[in-house]
């Protein structure tokens, strides 16, 4: 749906670091409604027009002066993902082929044979699988260090913001920002955290592998 609540789910309160809620209301004597995201614990809230402007603003000045650094820092970044993630591969290999050879110089007449081959095997299988899903990583690594689709689309969206939908504008939003924080108390001085790169699935993974990003 076309909701207008465009940074949903990125959008905290400050002071309670609670994830700031959504709130329509229609006055009494008012035709017009009002948007509001509200934090459900200190109850503070700010107007979604307010709040949107803001971003706007933020984001295309940013893109405006950063764009073609942000080219430059992505492509950086993705060369480093590649080296961490062929590193990554070569550990695992090197873990199957002694797993290998654990396996081919067990012997039969071991107490426990049957109870470590079952181990070895199993051990194969994972690693096998685990340097797969590296391999397939490490592919679609390669095909963002080709394409400059993703930035291109920011670069584009920022000189006419306002002609994109709410779904839209949200999607671009979520692949650029990681986070929002509403200061309430400081006259809602707003915080963006931007994210390092467009390629927000593979940065959550790097991170988890611990592959540094800078
Ligand atoms: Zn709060």
């Amino acid at each position: 749906m076309d909701s207008p609540f465009i940074l949903r789910d990125i959008i905290y309160c400050h002071e309670c670091k609670e994830k700031l809620i959504t709130k329509k209301s229609t006055p009494a004597k008012s035709k017009k409604k009002y948007l509001y995201y509200c934090c459900p614990s200190c109850r503070k809230k700010i107007s979604t027009d307010k709040i949107h402007e803001s971003i706007f603003a933020d984001f295309s000045l940013r893109w405006g002066r950063e764009l073609k650094f942000y080219e430059k820092q992505t492509h950086k970044i993705l060369v480093r993902w590649k080296k961490g993630i062929e590193h990554k591969i070569n550990d695992l290999n090197e873990n199957l082929e002694k797993l290998k050879y654990h396996l081919s110089t067990l012997g039969k007449n071991n107490e426990y044979y049957q109870e470590l081959k079952e181990i070895f095997e199993m051990q194969i299988l994972t690693t096998t699988k685990e340097i797969q899903e590296y391999h397939t990583t490490r592919e679609q690594i390669d095909f963002l260090i080709e394409d400059e689709m993703q930035t291109e689309l920011i670069g584009r969206f920022k000189q006419d913001i306002h002609r994109y939908s709410n779904e839209e504008k949200r999607a671009i939003f979520l692949l650029a920002i990681e986070k929002i924080g509403v200061n309430f108390s400081k006259d809602n001085h707003i915080r963006i955290d931007y994210r390092l790169t467009p390629y927000v699935q593979i940065e959550d993974l790097m991170k988890q592998l611990d592959i540094e990003s800078a």
